[in-house]
């Protein structure tokens, strides 16, 4: 799953709003962030078999960035050093540390839909995974249904600053499903880890930016 991903961080700005989103863009993909510079450096693996599903080629050994338990471990992790490092301590900053926290959290349980049962619990088998990827229309559905309704969700919860506050993330999201769109249906598919893993840690960053950027327009 890639922008599935981000309706879990839209959610989660709509349920405490005093996070940043573009903080939330970066905590839903934090171990897929991880996972290609571990892949590259062969901490973890990624094969493509052509085939593997319909929706991509994409075969993995990623015990420490996507177990259950590695990804509450990062979880704490990224939750802890957000909050050492926020300014203002309190209440409010220990709310927002388990909000980005299960930011990263919810990365594991988004992939257990789609995934084959490639997800490990704590580090071997057992491993899950509901296989919808196996279904490329099904995969894409089920991404463009996450994210409209946690848009929905989103544009209930917080106010808009000016008008184009409110196209600023509705825009965000068409893009978001445009981009899933390309990728499924009209984009070669990129089998080459070194040049995947750019492609990914820079769509990871541009979409991020967006967010801080569109988060500035709405309170
Ligand atoms: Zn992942």
């Amino acid at each position: 799953m890639f922008v599935g991903h981000y309706a879990a961080a839209l959610a989660l700005k709509g349920k405490e709003k005093n996070t940043s989103l573009g903080w939330l863009f970066i905590a839903v993909q934090f171990v897929d962030i991880l996972f290609f510079p571990f892949a590259l450096s062969g901490i973890e693996s990624m094969e493509f078999v052509t085939g593997f599903t319909e929706t991509n080629d994409f075969k993995m050994e990623f015990p420490f960035t996507h177990s259950l338990l590695g990804s509450v471990i990062w979880a704490v992790l990224f939750g802890g050093i957000f909050y050492l490092m926020g300014n203002k301590k309190g209440s409010d900053s220990k709310k927002v540390a388990i909000v980005l926290g299960l930011g990263v959290l919810s990365h594991w349980f988004a992939d257990l839909f789609v995934h084959t049962p490639d997800l490990p619990l704590i580090y071997e088998e057992p491993k899950f995974g509901f296989g919808l990827w196996e279904s490329k229309l099904a995969t894409f559905l089920l991404e463009v249904v996450l994210l409209a309704a946690a848009l929905w969700y989103y544009l209930r919860r917080t106010t808009s600053k000016t008008r184009s506050g409110r196209y600023a993330v509705i825009g965000l999201v068409i893009f978001l499903v445009l981009v899933n769109y390309l990728n499924y249906y009209v984009l070669p598919a990129n089998n080459d880890l070194m040049a995947l893993t750019i492609s990914a840690l820079l769509s990871f960053l541009v979409l991020a930016g967006l967010a801080f950027w569109v988060d500035g327009k709405r309170v």
